[in-house]
């Protein structure tokens, strides 16, 4: 008999990863890899931060923290939360964890009973489901449609609740479509929650910042503070401070839901790391102005991936409103066959028969719930990405 749990059987590891190192692996072989498949910025912290961080490790601020973070980082979410959100929390209200995962993480093993059903938009961000199986909960599916970008509507997230629904989970700009909702898209999705009190809202705003065009971000309880009672607003450094490696990622709500988080962090990892968080204070009360730099650079890369794309035989790609990532569908490519004589009947042959023929990863759309489509994280120069999309266009035009 296996030592492992049978919790841990439902579980897969993640895609995403799996595909990093597969490209790792060849590029390790020699091969000309051009990797589109991790999900960070390709440039570094801002001196200002590392800086904030070298001082506190010189002060000695290098000992066990409060569990759940210093009370200088949660003044400064609570400041960041009013200030970008109009939300109005106390630090009593505020967690801080290692990285936006284990906040997440967190909050379901806090809350979940067996049989809780937690509804969740696809494509999803690959660790929601999994994170829910291994809190007990029952992960409830909801297909979005390219038609609709990618996004949930008022009558499919009704469909979907039932009394034993827990939390509606809600991601925008999306890992891993890009798809960000306006203000109306989510009003209409706030106003069917209103109707079920028993329904809680995590909502997942790590790409706020990453947002493009004349798109302007907005949460569920800033659009209906009638949702405030009962609604967790987790966000992180991570992305809009090209912060991946701190492991800093903070969330607000009741009083009782994050005590119960405090107490879940309090019997794992206690505090996150003393000096990331002396570090995550700078970023968040610090300069903000490199997060518009960043925002004009990675629109230009999402302007040349989807129109070089949408150029690629069989490629349907929608322009996304935020994040680093496009979510193609592969629709017309299924049932060909390869240059090199690979079946391409699943997205997840497309995308291994793309790195073995041209060296380009990309992460199938199977393992973000919605199919077949691929994803591209153009977290990278605008070389390689020019590149990557030659080689997918000519891989299409190759597909017979
Ligand atoms: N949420 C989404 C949608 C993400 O894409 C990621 C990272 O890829 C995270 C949360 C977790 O970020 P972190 O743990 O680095 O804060």
């Amino acid at each position: 008999m296996s030592v492992l749990s049978t919790t841990l059987s439902r579980v897969k590891p993640s895609p995403t990863i799996a595909m990093t190192t597969k490209a790792q692996e060849l590029k390790a072989a020699g091969r000309d890899v051009i990797g589109l498949s991790a999900g960070e910025p390709d440039f570094d912290t801002p001196q200002n931060i590392k800086d904030a961080a070298i001082a506190a490790i010189t002060a000695g601020k290098t000992k066990y923290t409060a569990v759940d973070g210093i009370p200088e980082l949660k003044q400064a979410i609570c400041d960041k939360f009013r200030r970008e959100n109009g939300l109005s929390y106390e630090p009593a209200q505020v967690t801080v964890g290692t990285g936006g995962k284990q906040v997440l993480y967190n909050a379901f093993m806090a809350t979940l009973n067996a049989g809780d059903e937690v509804i969740i938009p696809a494509p999803y961000w690959v660790s929601y489901p999994d994170m829910v199986l291994l809190g007990g909960g029952t992960p409830v599916i909801v297909e979005c449609s390219l038609e609709n970008q990618f996004k949930l509507t008022a009558e499919q997230l009704q469909a979907a609740i039932t009394p034993k629904t827990k939390w509606f989970l809600f991601n925008s700009p999306s890992n891993p479509s890009g798809a960000g909702y306006s203000w109306d898209e989510l009003k209409a999705l706030t106003d069917v929650l209103m109707r079920h009190p028993h329904v809680w809202v995590m909502t997942d705003d790590m790409y706020e910042h990453l947002v493009f065009d004349d798109f302007k971000f907005c949460t569920p309880a800033q659009v209906e503070p009638g949702l405030y009672d009962r609604t967790l607003t987790v966000n992180g450094v991570s992305k809009a401070y090209a912060m991946t490696g701190w492991r800093i990622g903070y969330a607000a709500g009741p009083e009782e839901l994050i005590k119960g988080m405090r107490k879940v962090q309090s019997q794992s990892t206690s505090n996150p790391c003393s000096i990331s968080q002396w570090a995550a204070v700078e970023a968040l009360n610090g300069p903000q102005g490199y997060i518009e730099d960043n925002k004009a650079l990675f629109q230009r890369r999402r302007d040349l991936v989807v129109g070089m794309l949408n150029d690629a035989k069989g490629v349907n790609c929608p322009t996304p409103e935020g994040a680093f990532y496009v979510y193609p569908d592969i629709s017309a490519c299924i049932g060909k066959t390869s240059a090199a004589g690979t079946l391409i009947d699943t997205d997840e042959a497309f995308a291994t028969a793309l790195l073995e023929e041209t060296g380009v990863a990309v992460v199938f759309g199977s393992a973000f719930g919605l199919s077949p489509n691929f994803r591209i994280s153009y977290a990278t120069s605008d070389e390689a990405l020019a590149k990557a999309c030659t080689r997918i266009q000519q891989f299409c035009e190759g597909l017979r």
